[in-house]
């Protein structure tokens, strides 16, 4: 049996304690070794036979797979933040289908709620915004025209962009040509929820001038929208005195 397992974040216990007992528990555990935090693997049990994927191809990945399912053994797939979000594992899960293989998986705190963590964030402010949009900017990895940076700015939503800390320059040109205005609220969180963490507010239009005086190169997230600093949106219905919910009876004015 292989269990995919998403990681968390960075800091090792912002793993599920589902997670965690799988670890415990794995005679093999492959892990992406680009993000993943290596602390977590000081709960693999002696004898786990512990791989990198970051230096391994698919194929390799599958091939570790497949022997520890011929040997009886338990794999984890270990995968950073979430592994339904840039995790590729389909392909994984649809090569172990071909196998019969069975597998299950575990959720992860991703690092778009690491981010917002970090800074005390509520991306879906009460009319500001309602929806947060998770994308990345087409790079060696395409993105479908469909779902070009300018449509989903067209919306002025809180949006969440990963995988594109070196396109700086050319996401905020495609934001501005999108909708939103140079001067709204954005920032950037480099390795959220890691101890060298770091945080930084800046607007769409300073945003590779703020990564690069802070030597930001990768792993990090861009956040855009009013959400980030806006101070003017509306309490909550949910907890209004005068709002009546399944559980409880609002007062009348
Ligand atoms: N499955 C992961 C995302 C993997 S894609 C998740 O749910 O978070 C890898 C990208 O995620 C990185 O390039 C970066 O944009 C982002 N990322 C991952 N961990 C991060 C962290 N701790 N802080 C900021 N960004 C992070």
């Amino acid at each position: 049996m292989v269990h995919f397992v998403g990681a968390g974040p960075g800091a090792p216990d912002l793993i599920t304690l589902r997670g965690k007992r799988l670890l415990e528990e794995a005679d093999v555990i492959i892990y992406a070794g680009s993000l993943v935090n290596p602390q977590l693997l000081d709960y693999a049990k002696e004898g786990c036979s512990i791989y990198n994927s970051a230096e391994m191809t698919l194929e390799e990945v599958l091939a570790v797979m497949r022997q520890a399912e011929q040997d009886g053994k338990t794999t984890v797939r270990l995968h950073t933040g979430d592994p339904c979000i840039y995790g590729a594992i389909r392909e994984q899960m649809d090569a172990l289908d071909e196998d019969q293989i069975l597998y299950d998986s575990c959720p992860g705190v991703s690092s778009f709620c690491g981010a917002a963590a970090a800074l005390d964030l509520e991306y879906t402010l009460p009319e500001i915004s309602q929806s947060v949009i998770i994308t990345r900017m087409a790079g060696r990895t395409p993105v479908p025209d469909k779902e070009s940076i300018e449509s989903f700015a067209a919306h002025r939503a809180t949006m969440v962009v990963f995988l594109s800390t070196s396109m700086l320059e050319e996401l905020s040109e495609r934001l501005i040509a999108g909708g939103y205005k140079e001067d709204t609220p954005a920032a950037i969180v480099y390795k959220a929820t890691w101890e060298d963490e770091q945080t930084h507010i800046c607007t769409v239009g300073t945003l590779a001038q703020t990564a690069k005086e802070h030597h930001i190169t990768k792993t990090a997230l861009m956040i855009i929208g009013d959400a980030v600093s806006s101070n003017s949106y509306e309490r909550s219905k949910l907890y209004h005195p005068e709002f009546t919910t399944e559980f409880r009876v609002g007062k009348e004015r």
